[in-house]
């Protein structure tokens, strides 16, 4: 037997048929069809769960009180009113309530709205993965046209950041049960490799975003496992506000949960900052150290701009010649040229620039080598890993209109933002956020 009793079912065939009725009958209409036919739809997907609402059935009485253990008793039921992706329901929910501690209980409640919200779990999903896309006003704009889901823009801020406080929270409490099992930097003893995923790539990089009054740097940490024929398989990224001690800890937790302990290779790519090598060699010292590509390109052409101009052609052929150099591990050639030119340069900041050049090709000289690199197929800083900032943060922390953050704010976005490119969006949904909530 169905929920939906017969005379309902009668009031839904008869709503179909309305809208069947209604639709025009030349194939030069077909877009006001598709049109029609998707708002009909929408409306009967409405009634149908209104009246699936006022006949679906309860959940069982509560057992007994949960502080003093005394009988509940039946109190009526409870109006209220949900937003879900097909409109507005009503829902009547039971209220059970103890007399001893005055305590009421809504045994459906929790499902029925996500957390205090008055928006639908699958509504409030919905809203968290736009809102990992594009700004709230952007969300409130496509709800709006899309699924005539009308709420402000701050309760769509509000559900998502409920959300991903669910998921910070989750991370906060995975880092800390593994510094309980794991006393030391890194996981003692280390898990041998079995070999399950051809190589790890472990990233770490820091990004300006403007959060309360000004520019702050958030750090973003990414581990990459896979490299076999499949390429990367797993990828597990996060971005916080974090000091380096607790970034440290977050990566190497997520590192190692991930399984970059099964990992044959190991390499840990960094983008030349000295905190980041001094992490590595703490929490990965069974990886080789690589500078990332990436990093180190855009460092030699910031150079021949600062010396050549922007733009000039003499620059170009400068920074090409250098990165063809550093491309065959010949850095100590690419550190010669740069001081040569150093000497026949008189202007300050352009002697300046490429003593910087100089420093950071010496501090990473060890970190260089990548004809080896290439020969052991490591990943140097291109492909899945590149851009990683740029692609987590930048896209959504620093367009127009999207300055002054709160800091948390931002990282309760990012962290659904992650999840949603990292692929486990849809499993923390179920298994942590809906829930927390
Ligand atoms: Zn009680």
């Amino acid at each position: 037997m169905s929920v939906i009793s017969p005379a309902r079912r009668e009031q839904l065939h008869q709503s179909l048929d309305q809208m069947l009725d209604t639709l025009p009958d030349s194939l030069a209409d077909c877009e006001k069809a598709e049109q029609h036919i998707r708002q009909g739809m929408q409306k009967l997907a409405n009634q149908t769960l209104r009246h699936w609402a006022e006949e679906a059935k309860p959940s069982e009485k509560p057992s007994s009180c949960s502080q003093c253990q005394r009988k509940l008793r039946h109190r009526g039921r409870v109006r209220r009113q949900v937003q879900t992706t097909l409109g507005v329901v009503h829902y009547r929910h039971p209220r059970w309530r103890c007399e001893g501690c005055q305590q009421d209980y809504y045994p459906d409640g929790q499902w029925l709205c996500f957390g205090s919200h008055g928006v639908s779990g699958p509504l409030a999903r919905l809203i968290c993965r736009l809102m990992a896309w594009m700004p709230g006003e952007q969300v409130q704009q496509f709800l709006r046209e899309d699924y005539g889901v009308r709420l402000s823009k701050e309760r769509i801020q509000a559900i998502s950041a409920t959300a991903g406080e669910g998921l910070l929270k989750e991370w906060d409490r995975r880092s800390e049960e593994f510094q309980q099992r794991h006393s030391g930097p890194c996981p003692q003893p280390l898990p041998r490799g079995q070999g399950r995923w051809p190589q790890a790539a472990v990233y770490a990089d820091g990004t300006m975003i403007h959060a309360e009054g000004q520019w702050r740097e958030i750090r973003v940490g990414q581990v990459c496992l896979g490299r076999g024929e499949g390429g990367w398989e797993r990828r597990r990224s996060f971005a916080r506000f974090q000091d380096v001690d607790t970034f440290g800890r977050q990566l190497v937790q997520v590192a190692y949960q991930a399984g970059y302990g099964e990992a044959e290779q190991k390499v840990f790519l960094g983008d030349g900052a000295r905190w980041l090598w001094e992490l590595a060699e703490l929490h990965f010292p069974d990886a080789i150290q690589v500078l990332d590509w990436y990093h180190l390109s855009q460092k030699v052409h910031e150079t021949a701009r600062e010396v050549y101009g922007e733009g000039s052609p003499e620059g170009g052929r400068w920074s090409q010649a250098r990165l063809e150099e550093l491309y065959r591990g010949q850095w100590r050639r690419t550190l010669r040229a740069v001081q040569q030119q150093r000497k026949r340069l008189r202007g300050k900041s352009k002697r300046e620039a490429l003593r910087r050049l100089a420093v950071y090709l010496r501090h990473n000289s060890k970190r260089m080598d990548y004809p080896r690199y290439r020969a052991l197929g490591l990943p140097v800083g291109s492909g899945a890993v590149e851009g990683t900032c740029k692609h987590l943060v930048g896209v959504r922390c620093k367009g127009s209109g999207m300055r002054n953050w709160k800091r948390r704010r931002a990282e309760a976005i990012l962290s659904l933002r992650a999840a949603i490119l990292d692929g486990t969006f849809e499993h923390l949904w179920t298994t942590c956020i809906r829930q927390a909530a």
